[in-house]
């Protein structure tokens, strides 16, 4: 009790007397706007824990955070793209601010199955950007984009603090080497273009930054039919893969099944962790030994 009122008061402080008050979408994001922003930015989150962005809805009390807010700062994620009208209509004073600004998006990249009925995705539904791979926060290189953006936006709004935020930046920056570092020296025996397998596929810009390959058992945001299911474990065996990533996010019914059949484990790891380094090294280290795990 006395620990949550001192939350609390906290809390009520760091409100008062922060000098921006912003909204992200999802958790990885406020990780990296409390790094560069500090006790000057109040952070409201819209995505909290075990929820999916793809299929997010904010709350009415989350609604609020939206009329109090100075800025939003988006990433690109799916419910974002049936929401920020909706917020800016709330709130038209309120900046709408992209963190993955100059980031490269790649494509989600769907596996081919060997089997000739599976069913293409069909990308001319959506338009170009949707279409891309979301994900781009499980890159360090991208991660250092997104830091720089941050420290932008948060001088542009609060210019006396600016020397304020670019220490707090640089000292991210050098966080993001050291993640970066670790993770080269974790994978470095680990033979390039490696499959692991997941079930959502939100390591793309993980895989493409390190040599390797993603393997999604879900494709095009659906479950595989039982059909595929088969093939799956067929490739892999065949690609000899040695674990399997669930998230919290998503059932792991499938992913059981598969792990059962093919003989390895299932590893629960959410790219939407808020402990974004110690996440990704971890992610580094089970794919490169598995069962240490
Ligand atoms: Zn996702």
């Amino acid at each position: 009790m006395k620990k949550l009122l001192l939350t609390i008061i906290i809390g009520m402080s760091s409100y008062l007397y922060a000098n921006i008050n912003a909204v992200v979408s999802i958790l990885p994001q406020q990780t990296f706007l409390q790094k560069i922003g500090g006790d000057k930015v109040n952070i409201s989150l819209m995505v909290k824990p075990g929820n999916s962005p793809h299929s997010y809805e904010p709350k009415p009390s989350q609604m609020k955070d939206i009329n109090n807010a100075d800025i939003y700062f988006s990433i690109g994620v799916e419910f974002e793209h049936s929401w920020l009208k909706k917020f800016q209509n709330q709130n038209k004073s309120m900046l709408i601010k992209d963190m993955g600004k100059n980031i490269t998006k790649i494509e989600i990249k769907e596996h081919s199955h060997h089997d000739e009925h599976h069913e293409e995705k069909k990308h001319d539904e959506h338009d170009d950007e949707e279409s891309k791979d979301p994900h781009i926060w499980v890159s360090p290189q991208n991660v250092k984009i997104i830091a720089n953006n941050i420290f932008q936006e948060l001088s542009k709004i609060d210019k006396k603090n600016t020397a304020y935020y670019k220490k707090n930046l640089q000292q991210f920056l050098q966080e993001i080497n050291q993640t970066d570092k670790k993770i080269k020296h974790l994978l470095k025996n680990t033979p390039k273009q490696s499959k692991f397998m997941v079930f959502h596929p939100s390591w793309g810009y993980f895989a493409k930054e390190y040599n390797l390959e993603q393997f999604a058992i879900e494709s095009g945001g659906k479950n595989p039919k039982p059909k595929q299911i088969v093939y799956l474990i067929e490739e892999a065996k065949e690609e000899k893969v040695k674990a399997i990533f669930t998230a919290p996010e998503f059932s792991t019914k499938t992913a059981k099944q598969i792990a059962k059949e093919v003989g390895i484990p299932v590893i629960k790891i959410s790219s939407l962790s808020a402990d974004w380094s110690q996440n990704l090294i971890r992610l580094a280290k089970t794919i490169s030994s598995p069962n240490k795990e």
